[in-house]
């Protein structure tokens, strides 16, 4: 046994070092293979009853970290029972005779194999509803602009809108923009947009409201305020923070223009009739000339 953790060192620290420099693959499989025969080896020389056996069981959780594949995972499992089953089988030609120092194994391999296994299983969670949630923030996210996209909107603030609220829904739309885009090109259009979002963004927080992409050149607001002339007051409040900034590298001055619908006690189920409203408040200040808001009280 002596020799054999001699190898057992050697095999950790040579795992450690592929591991450093990325060779992740093989210092599982040092590591995996390690464990496995210093089960059978240690059933050997102390006997079946020191619970060498219950180790080995705790590979069949840690094979589900690295392969992915059913007939690689169907494999190894079959070679673990086989060996836990042959251990027991043999134990009458396993050198290990019955002593306190086998029940104190039993008891030290049983113990670390639980917490093993509960570490093992907490951790196994924990990245798993991290691994949602990560998902779910990736697919509620507008990678341009760094806002919320429609979905999120959609998903999260419509479907939660609450009868007892008063809100403002509004569509903030970059005027003129197709002409930014031709005239600066693509990638310039990209950065007026981005700048703008933030415009948006920050505003809006100040308000504690939720902004998103709706697509294109359009972002959608939605804000908890009293009255009418409240909504009034801050979307003005967007509009011009808009109309202040300037990207000086390129000489442009983006403005917006903002249709809205001012709901008190909404129903989720009426919100395309509102986004319609909201939008047709939209168009008519485009056609008066743009850089305008524009809000219908419901
Ligand atoms: P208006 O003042 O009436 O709103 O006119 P507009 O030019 O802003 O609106 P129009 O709908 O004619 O053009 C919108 C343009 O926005 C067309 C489309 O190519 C551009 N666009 C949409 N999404 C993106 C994007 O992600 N990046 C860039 N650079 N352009 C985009
Ligand atoms: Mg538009
Ligand atoms: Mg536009």
């Amino acid at each position: 046994m002596a020799i054999f953790n001699i190898y057992s060192i050697t095999n950790y620290i040579l795992a450690i070092c592929f591991y450093s420099i990325h060779r992740t693959k093989l210092a599982f499989f040092m590591t995996f293979f390690e464990i496995f025969t210093h089960q059978i080896v240690g059933s050997y020389y102390l006997g079946f009853a020191s619970g060498f056996n219950v180790v080995l069981m705790c590979l069949f959780f840690l094979q589900f970290t690295f392969f992915t594949r059913w007939s690689s995972i169907a494999m190894v499992s079959c070679g673990l029972i086989l060996s836990v089953y042959g251990l027991h089988y043999f134990k009458d030609y396993l050198v290990g005779e019955y002593s306190y120092a086998q029940e104190l194994f039993f008891y030290v391999n049983s113990f670390a194999s639980a917490v093993f296994m509960i570490v093992y299983g907490a951790l196994a969670t924990v990245s798993q509803s991290k691994k949602l949630a990560d998902l779910t923030y990736l697919i509620h996210k507008d990678f341009l602009t760094g806002l919320f996209n429609r979905k999120y909107f959609e998903e999260k603030v419509v479907s939660n809108l609450n009868k007892d609220e008063s809100i403002l829904i509004a569509i903030c739309d970059i005027d003129n923009f197709k002409a930014i885009n031709d005239n600066y090109g693509h990638d310039i259009g990209d950065i007026v947009l981005k700048s703008v979002a933030s415009v948006i963004y920050y505003e809006i927080l100040e308000y504690k409201g939720v902004v998103a992409r709706w697509g294109g050149e359009e972002f959608i607001v939605k804000v908890n305020l009293k009255n009418n002339q409240e909504a009034e007051h801050c979307m003005n409040i967007v509009k011009n923070s808009v109309a202040r900034q300037e990207l000086k590298k390129y000489n442009i001055k983006p403005t917006i223009t903002i249709g809205g619908i001012f709901i008190q006690n909404p129903n989720k189920d009426d919100f395309e009739k509102y986004f319609k409203i909201a939008d047709q408040e939209l168009y008519y200040g485009k056609k008066s000339g743009k850089n305008l808001v524009n809000i219908q009280v419901s």
